[in-house]
C-alpha cells in the first residue's frame, strides 16, 4: 500500500463524489430534504472517523477567500488496532459484570421478573422484600445462567484476540 497521503481528498470533493455516485439512483441520505446529501453530513462523518483515528486531516487557508479548506485522508491501518482494543474494552466489561454476579445474592419480583424488579441482598432487605413495582414478593435469583453465559462470552471473545 502507498502512502495514503497522495490520496487526500476535501470534504467539498466527496460531498460531490456521493453526490454523482448516487444520481439516478433510488438512495436517498436524508430524507425530507431538498438535498440529496449535504456538505455537513459529511463533515459530521469526517469528525467521527477522525476521533475514532481512522481518518486524519490538514488545514490549509484559501488564499483568496481567507476560507480553511479541509484536506482528508484515511488511516485504516489502525483499524485492526482500534478494533482489538475495542475487544479488549469489551471483555474488561464483562469480567467485571461476572465478578459483580459471582460476588453478591440477587433477589427479583416473583411476578414482574424484570431486570428492573432485580436487587442485590442488602437492596432487597431495605425493600422489606417487596417489589417497588407491584408490591409482590422478592425471591431468591439463581444467576447460574447468566454466569455460564458470561463465561463463555468471555472465553470466545479471548480466544477471538488471541487469534488476532
Ligand atoms: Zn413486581
Amino acid at each position: 500500500m502507498h502512502n495514503s497521503k497522495t490520496k487526500e481528498i476535501t470534504d467539498d470533493e466527496i460531498t460531490e463524489n456521493i453526490k454523482a455516485r448516487i444520481q439516478d439512483t433510488d438512495i436517498d441520505f436524508e430524507e425530507n430534504d431538498e438535498e440529496k446529501l449535504k456538505l455537513n453530513t459529511v463533515r459530521k462523518t469526517l469528525y467521527k472517523l477522525y476521533s475514532a483515528k481512522l481518518a486524519q486531516f490538514r488545514r490549509v487557508r484559501d488564499k483568496n477567500t481567507g476560507w480553511f479548506i479541509y484536506y482528508w485522508w484515511h488511516d485504516f491501518e489502525k483499524l485492526n488496532e482500534i478494533l482489538l482494543e475495542k475487544e479488549q474494552q469489551i471483555i474488561g466489561k464483562l469480567r467485571d459484570r461476572l465478578k459483580f454476579e459471582l460476588n453478591n445474592y440477587f433477589f427479583i419480583c416473583e411476578k414482574c421478573r424484570r431486570p428492573d424488579t432485580r436487587f442485590k441482598f442488602d437492596e432487597a432487605v431495605d425493600l422489606n422484600f417487596k417489589c417497588p413495582n407491584c408490591e409482590g414478593i422478592l425471591v431468591a435469583d439463581e444467576n447460574k445462567d447468566i454466569i455460564d453465559f458470561l463465561k463463555e462470552k468471555i472465553v470466545l471473545l479471548q480466544d477471538k484476540i488471541n487469534h488476532f
